[in-house]
């Protein structure tokens, strides 16, 4: 049976930056979790980085992607450790879909925040995202949560 990548604060795991989860209630995944196909990972922790730990986000410079925390310090290559680490999970567990957070500058699939830690968010991935689908992975969020279900289901 296919497998699924997932963030882990959705099942509930304080991994988040401030020490919370984003819990997501949901009887299709909690089926997939009983069937033991969710394959966790927060690629924040993956990569290095603890709980809690200073907010992060995403600028563009010179075309490159930094990330770095509202002190401005450049965590950009603990995010790619940990994107790597996701990708190597997909590739041992042969992972074609990914259920991740949005808006987190990991995780998010279709908004980021615009890195001046004011709440704005711009359309965007996050640094795991971008790197699997650059490998075919498909990437979802909790906002399109229905139509991973009915693509494999
Ligand atoms: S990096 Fe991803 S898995 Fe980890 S807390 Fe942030 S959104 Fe959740």
């Amino acid at each position: 049976m296919e497998k699924i990548l997932i963030s882990s604060c959705f099942l509930g795991n304080k991994v988040r930056y401030d020490g919370g989860d984003n819990l997501l209630i949901n009887t299709t995944l909690k089926r997939w979790q009983q069937a033991q196909r969710l394959v966790v990972i927060c690629p924040e922790l993956a990569g290095g980085l603890s709980v809690p730990r200073a907010p992060a986000e995403i600028k563009i410079i010179d075309e490159k992607i930094i990330v770095s925390t509202n002190v401005g310090e450049d965590i950009t290559d603990a995010f790619e450790r940990g994107a790597k680490q996701a990708l190597v999970l997909c590739h041992e567990h042969n992972i074609h879909y990914a259920l991740l957070k949005e808006s987190s500058p990991s995780c998010g699939s279709s908004t980021i925040y615009n890195g001046e830690f004011k709440q704005v968010k711009i359309s965007g991935q996050g640094v795991t995202t971008a790197l699997l689908r650059a490998h075919g992975i498909k990437v979802f969020s909790e906002q399109n949560l229905m139509a991973l279900i009915s693509e494999l289901s």
